[in-house]
């Protein structure tokens, strides 16, 4: 399984914007879950987490098209190629 979250990666990949989206596919996800969305569509409380998960058969992380250095969170190397890939040479 692979996952996804608005707002992880670079901006392009999923715009954090897009969690309204998200979370209105729930209805109301702080009476539901206690998590809501502030005005720049961070959640609190902090630390909470959303997004999706899909297989497929090869392992993918948003990490590896988020060109940021030195972030203690990355789960895999930044993949310049997949970059390409998705949005060409423009992308770099
Ligand atoms: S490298 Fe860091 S900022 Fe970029 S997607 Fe991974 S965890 Fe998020």
């Amino acid at each position: 399984m692979s996952r996804m979250s608005p707002g992880s990666g670079a901006a392009n990949v999923w715009p954090i914007t897009q969690q309204k989206v998200l979370f209105s596919l729930f209805g109301n996800v702080e009476e539901l879950i206690g998590v809501k969305l502030t005005d720049r569509c961070l959640m609190m409380p902090i630390k909470s987490v959303s997004g999706v998960f899909f297989p497929n058969e090869n392992k993918f992380e948003s990490c590896q098209l988020c060109p940021r250095e030195g972030c203690v969170g990355r789960r895999a190397p930044h993949d310049l190629a997949l970059v390409k890939k998705y949005w060409g040479e423009s992308e770099e």
